[in-house]
Formats: C-alpha cells, sequence, structure tokens
C-alpha cells in the first residue's frame, strides 16, 4: 500500500480523535501528529512568561520567538518547547482555559499551520486537529471527521478523568464540553467543522477498535 498517504481525523473535543489517530498510526507505521498539543504548548509559554493569554499582540509576538518540536521517544510522542519537554503539563487546566484565545491568535495558526505542513509533506502521517483537513491538509488523500453525542463524549471524558482519580460530575463535564463545542465552531479563524468530502464517522455507539479498523481499511483501499 501507498507508505505516502496524509490522513487528517478532525472533530470536537472528546470525539476520540487522539486514541484512533494514535492506534490507526501505530497500525500503518505512520507518524502520529497532535497538533492540539502544539497549540498547548503556545498556550504554556504565556503562562510561563505571565503573559495575558487575550493579549493577541504580545502572544503574536511571542510566537515569534518560540521554538515547538515534536519527537517521537519509545513509541509515544514528546512535544518539546524552547528545547525543554513540556508533554506533562499540557493537560493541566490552566493550559486548557489558555489555549482558547491564544489559538486564535493568528501569528500562532500561521507558524503552527505552517510547521505541520512541513511535517506532513511527504506524507506517512495522521494528524489530528480541529482544521486539519479544511485547512492544513484539504488535499489529503484521506479526511476524517469523528463525531459522538454530547452525552457519549462527556462519559468518555468522565471515565477517562476517574481512571486518573479525577472525579468531576458528568453534567459539568457535558456543560464545558458544549462550551468548548460553541468556541470551536464559532470562532473565526479556521473554526471546527467538517471539510468538504470528508468522511463522517459517528463514534457513538462504536468501540475503539471498530473506529481504528474503519480508518485503517479505508486507507488500505486507497492503496496504489
Ligand atoms: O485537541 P486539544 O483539546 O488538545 O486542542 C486544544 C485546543 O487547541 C482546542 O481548544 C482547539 O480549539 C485548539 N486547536 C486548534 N486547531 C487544531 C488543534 C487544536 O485550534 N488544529
Amino acid at each position: 500500500m501507498s507508505k505516502n498517504l496524509i490522513i487528517t481525523i478532525d472533530g470536537p473535543a472528546g470525539s476520540g480523535k487522539s486514541t484512533t489517530a494514535k492506534l490507526v498510526a501505530q497500525k500503518l507505521g505512520y507518524l502520529y501528529i497532535d497538533t492540539g498539543a502544539m497549540y498547548r504548548a503556545m498556550a504554556l509559554k504565556t503562562l510561563q512568561r505571565g503573559i495575558d493569554p487575550q493579549d493577541k499582540n504580545a502572544v503574536a509576538e511571542l510566537a515569534n520567538r518560540t521554538k515547538i518540536e515534536l519527537k517521537r521517544q519509545d513509541s509515544t510522542l514528546r512535544i518539546y518547547l524552547d528545547g525543554t519537554d513540556v508533554t506533562a503539563k499540557l493537560r493541566l487546566p490552566e493550559v486548557t482555559k489558555a489555549v482558547t484565545p491564544v489559538c486564535q491568535v493568528n501569528r500562532v495558526r500561521q507558524m503552527l499551520v505552517e510547521q505541520q505542513r512541513r511535517i506532513g509533506l511527504n506524507g506517512g502521517v495522521v494528524m489530528e486537529g480541529r482544521d486539519i483537513g479544511t485547512v492544513v491538509f484539504p488535499q489529503a488523500g484521506l479526511n476524517i471527521f469523528l463525531d459522538a453525542s454530547l452525552k457519549e463524549r462527556a462519559r468518555r471524558r468522565h471515565s477517562e478523568l476517574k481512571a486518573q482519580g479525577v472525579e468531576i460530575p458528568p453534567e459539568q463535564l457535558k456543560k464545558e464540553i458544549a462550551q468548548r463545542d460553541r468556541e470551536d465552531t464559532n470562532r473565526d479563524k479556521a473554526p471546527l467543522r467538517k471539510a468538504e468530502g470528508a468522511i463522517l464517522i459517528d463514534t457513538t455507539g462504536l468501540a475503539i477498535e471498530q473506529q481504528v479498523d474503519k480508518i485503517v481499511s479505508l486507507a488500505k483501499s486507497l492503496s496504489v
């Protein structure tokens, strides 16, 4: 099969993008790229520097002096911010809060989209995010849009957090996810939406292996 396919996976928070993308990449021997982690790294830097994430000019200026790198280590993806591994900090609640304004700064998007295009240029990648099929690689060999009901996404987030020893009521999670959906889909820059021609997979009733197999089969059917 073609080794050079670009596979994009977009979808709302909790739709299973990361887990799915990671497993698809593993099965195909492709590189897995989590673009949300790149935006999170930029948000972390604004917090570390004491910059207001809402201050667009200051964030843009900071972006010009920032180096974000992705490195594969023992089959996991590590994110380096200016040479330091910050992977463990990227999911902290304060970073999740700061990323919403930071990812809407033009310069930040421009810089990270350029980098994502460079990484994926030669194919052999599974890249997941919000705008990968619409903005970064609309011409990709396979564009996927993952979705699931709000209730199901909240249920998944609840079990994930519970496994980490964090108990947040499902109703609260549902509200938080709905809020993120609104922010992601209504923003001016690169809003979350299904790319034209993208294949929609509703994962509500699917087990993770089923959605992975579906995408792997689609990729294989595109073999030359
Ligand atoms: O996927 P994750 O939750 O880690 O993404 C973090 C934030 O980065 C989200 O709020 C999302 O809006 C933003 N993002 C983005 N474009 C991407 C990936 C993520 O704007 N390609």
